[in-house]
C-alpha cells in the first residue's frame, strides 16, 4: 500500500478510475500476487477478460509464437489468425461474417453501423432508431454512452448522439410501442445486464423481443461483450434463450487477455457492410486473434458443463447465506446483493485474499472459466466470512 506505483499513478494517470488499493504484479491461473507478494484468489479475471486465468500455458504459447512471426500487418493485407478465428466464430454460432475491432464499445459501434445500414437499405434512411434497455451498459464512446440506458453515464457529456431510446426491461408492450413511435433499425440488449448489477433477462421477454424483431424486419443485436465466450455456461448467452440474433458483439474474454472485439453478422445483415463502410487499424491483430483461437478451442462442451456446475455450486452456497439478500446472474457471472455496502464488502474480501469487484450495489463475481473447484470453494468461504465481518 502507498507504494511508488500507486503514488505515481495518482500523479500521472487521468483520474477516471477509483482503483482498489492493490498493485497487481503477476499471477498464475486463478491466483494473483501483489507488489508485496500477497496472494489472492482471483474472482474477477480482470472484468471477465482472462477467460482461462493468468498466463495459461497454451494461450501464452499461441500468442508468443504469433508475436515471434508477425505482430501486425494492417487490414490492407490478408493474415491467417483473424480468418481462423472468424471461421470458428461463424461455425459455432451460425453467424455468417465477422468484423474485428479492439474493444466492446467498438464492437457495438460496428453493430449499430451495420443495423443502420441494413435498415436504410431495406426500409429507408429515416429508420435509424436503436432501442436499448434501461439499466444497460454498452460502452464509453459518445454514441455508446447514448446507447447506455443509465442517466448517470450521460451527465456532463451532452449533447449525446441522437437516435437511441431506452425501454424498460421486461416490459414487452413498451418495446412494441417504441417501435411505433420511432422508426426503428434495431433492438439491442444484453441477455444479462452486467454493469447494471448482473441481472438476467427472462426467457419470455427475450424470446418475445426476438420474435417481434424477426417479424418486423428489425435487427436484433445482442451485446455479448461481458456475457460471451463461455461466461454464461453456453458459448454465447443468447444460446440460453433459444434465439438467433442478427448481430452479436463481443470483446472482453474473447482473446483471453488481449484487446479484441468482434461483431458477428447473421444471414439477414451479412452483406450490408461493403468496401470502405467501416475499418480499424488494429482490429483483427494477429497476436490478439491467435489468442482468441487458442481460447475458443478450449471453450468446448466439457468446459461449458464445468462452468454450469460451478455456477450451480456458487448459487447454492450464497443463497440463504447470512447477509446476502439476493443472488443473481448466469453461469460464472454472478451478482450478490448484500445488506452491507458492496464496496465495503469487496474491500474486506481483498483484505482476506479474494479479488472481486462491484456492479452498481452488488458484489460481482467473474472467475476464470477454468478456476479449480478447490479454489472456488475456498474463495466462496472467504467471501461469506467477509460479508459477515465487513
Ligand atoms: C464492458 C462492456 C462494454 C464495453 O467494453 P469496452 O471494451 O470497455 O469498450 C460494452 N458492453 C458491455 C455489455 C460490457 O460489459
Amino acid at each position: 500500500m502507498n507504494n511508488q506505483v500507486e503514488i505515481q499513478d495518482k500523479e500521472y494517470i487521468a483520474g477516471t478510475y477509483n482503483r482498489f488499493p492493490v498493485t497487481i504484479t503477476s499471477g498464475k491461473g486463478s491466483l494473483l500476487y501483489d507488489i508485496d507478494g500477497k496472494k489472492y484468489i482471483d474472482m474477477a479475471s480482470g472484468i471477465a477478460v482472462n477467460s482461462l486465468g493468468v498466463c495459461d500455458e497454451t494461450w501464452l504459447g499461441a500468442i508468443c509464437a504469433q508475436a515471434a512471426k508477425l505482430q501486425h500487418a494492417s487490414n490492407l493485407f490478408y493474415t491467417a489468425p483473424c480468418v481462423e478465428l472468424a471461421k470458428m466464430l461463424c461455425e459455432r454460432t451460425g453467424m455468417k461474417k465477422v468484423f474485428f475491432s479492439n474493444s466492446g464499445a467498438e464492437a457495438n459501434e460496428c453493430a449499430v453501423k451495420a443495423a443502420r445500414k441494413f435498415a436504410a437499405d431495406t426500409k429507408g434512411p429515416d429508420y435509424f432508431t436503436i432501442i436499448t434497455l434501461k439499466n444497460s451498459f454498452h460502452g464509453r464512446t459518445i454514441s455508446m454512452l447514448s446507447a447506455t440506458g443509465q442517466e448517470h453515464y450521460h451527465e456532463l457529456f451532452r449533447p449525446l448522439t441522437p437516435g437511441f431510446v431506452h425501454a424498460e426491461p421486461e416490459n414487452f408492450d413498451e418495446l412494441v410501442e417504441l417501435t411505433k413511435t420511432h422508426k426503428t433499425a434495431a433492438i439491442m440488449l444484453e441477455c444479462v445486464q452486467g454493469e447494471g448489477g448482473v441481472v438476467a433477462l427472462s426467457q419470455e421477454y427475450v424470446k418475445a423481443a426476438a420474435k417481434f424483431a424477426q417479424e418486423n424486419n428489425i435487427a436484433l443485436v445482442i451485446d455479448e461483450v461481458q456475457t460471451g465466450n463461455g461466461r454464461s455456461g453456453k458459448l454465447y448467452s443468447y444460446m440460453n434463450y433459444d434465439i438467433q440474433p442478427d448481430i452479436v458483439s463481443t470483446a472482453k474474454g474473447l482473446a483471453g487477455g488481449l484487446p479484441l472485439g468482434a461483431t458477428m453478422l447473421g444471414e439477414r445483415v451479412q452483406n450490408v457492410l461493403g468496401h470502405g463502410d467501416h475499418g480499424s487499424t488494429f482490429g483483427g491483430n494477429p497476436v490478439a486473434c491467435a489468442g482468441g483461437v487458442s481460447i475458443l478451442k478450449r471453450i468446448d462442451e466439457k468446459l461449458l458443463a464445468e462452468v454450469r456446475e460451478k455456477s450451480e455450486f456458487l448459487f447454492k452456497t450464497f443463497q440463504n447465506s447470512e447477509g446476502i439478500e439476493a443472488v443473481t446472474g448466469m453461469g460464472l457471472m454472478m451478482g450478490l446483493k448484500t445488506s452491507k455496502p458492496a464496496r465495503e464488502v469487496v474491500n474486506e474480501c481483498i483484505k482476506n485474499g479474494v479479488i472481486c469487484i462491484t456492479a452498481k450495489d452488488r458484489i460481482r463475481l467473474l472467475p476464470a472459466l477454468n478456476i479449480p473447484f478447490e479454489l472456488l470453494k475456498e474463495a466462496a468461504e472467504i467471501i461469506k466470512t467477509s460479508i459477515k465481518n465487513a
